[in-house]
């Protein structure tokens, strides 16, 4: 593909310390020493991208970005290298991930990547082109299914959440929140072995919770008075092993487990844990792990779960969108309605 330097390309992004964005036309990005020109191919429309476009819950740290283009859960194919480049080529299919790690503090030291003190974070991939450095770009299979790819990051966090918990072949989990995130908890979950998956929602989630339903899991509705007792008959007698909590609300997570199980946080804790409930918690042993992103381990074996076809992510994107529609995409996530919504750029 030839590219045409100085030519513009459609973008969606956010220019002012406001709530909203726009459709905006940018000049045709250049890949520099050590990054990638990537032909997006699609790109994930995340909770992130709405609390920017909302101008809520921490976005104001974005100031001194803007303008920014938003976009940060994209695949695609390379389009051209920086001169430093030796480890990807033009044509290579590659998943960015956002966040980059700079190698060289304790956690990196230590090979803790996910924790680097002083990350750096990728945006700009709700546009035709994008530039990344080579730290955030994952070489995957050219076979495998570009939205599956672009869902590789996403899927990459459930599956980190999963492997951070003490979960077995044959044990049992509770997955709180039916969005992206929980439902790539439960599939990671399911592939590992784990044969006891109960995923609760709020009343809002119903859709989602049927879609959960058509990809094989069982699920509660929050909304029932007796969605506790409804949960416990599907869990072992003495409770799950784990209960995930993607839902940033935590529902009741004692009297969903086992004595000594554990409570992974997947989402942003959005509500106070009253110190009763702490209590509660150490009373029953519960272990409270907070897992947050990726690693590149994490990385590899998520490629290879959904390129080997252990994994399909497909059943979770109920929403696409040209660049020049994407302003919908958060609406749609606004109201909770659907699942995983793709910005297509080629549409
Ligand atoms: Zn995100
Ligand atoms: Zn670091």
């Amino acid at each position: 593909m030839k590219v045409l330097r100085g030519s513009a390309i459609k973008a969606i992004a956010k220019t002012r310390p406001a709530p909203g964005a726009e459709l905006i036309d940018a000049p045709m990005p250049a890949p520099r020493e050590s990054t990638l020109l990537v032909r997006v191919g699609a790109c994930g429309v995340c909770g992130s991208d709405l609390h920017i476009v909302d101008w809520e819950l921490g976005a104001e740290r974005m100031v001194a970005r803007l303008p920014v283009i938003l976009g940060h859960e994209p695949a695609g194919e390379v389009i051209e290298v920086g001169a430093h480049v030796t480890n990807f080529k033009v044509g290579d299919r590659v998943a960015l991930d956002p966040f980059g790690h700079c190698g060289r503090c304790g956690p990196c030291s230590a090979g803790r990547f996910h924790l680097c003190a002083t990350p750096t974070t990728l945006s700009g991939a709700f546009a035709e082109f994008t530039v990344a450095p080579i730290g955030n770009a994952h070489l995957v299979p050219s076979t495998m299914n570009i939205e599956q790819a672009a869902l590789l990051e996403p899927f990459g966090t459930g599956l980190h959440a999963v492997e951070q918990s003490c979960l077995k072949a044959g044990d049992s989990a509770v997955v709180e929140g039916p969005g992206p995130i929980g439902l790539s908890i439960a599939l990671a979950a399911r592939a590992l072995g784990v044969t006891s998956i109960v995923m609760t929602g709020l009343a809002v989630d119903a859709d989602r919770l049927a879609l959960a339903r058509t990809m094989g899991f069982r699920t509660v509705s929050t909304g029932d008075r007796d969605w506790i007792d409804q949960a416990r008959a599907l869990l072992p007698p003495d409770g799950a092993d784990v209960v995930f909590d993607a839902a940033g609300a935590i529902d009741s997570p004692r009297e969903l487990l086992r004595r000594g199980g554990q409570l992974v946080e997947v989402g942003w804790p959005a509500r106070d844990l009253k110190s009763a409930e702490l209590r509660a918690l150490f009373f029953h042993g519960v272990t409270i792990i907070n897992s947050r992103i990726r690693t590149p381990e994490t990385w590899r074996r998520a490629i290879a779960m959904v390129s080997s076809g252990a994994v399909d992510l497909r059943p979770m994107v109920t929403h696409r969108y040209s660049i020049s529609h994407g302003l919908e995409a958060f609406d749609l996530l606004r109201e909770r309605r659907g699942v995983k919504a793709l910005i297509i750029p080629s549409d």
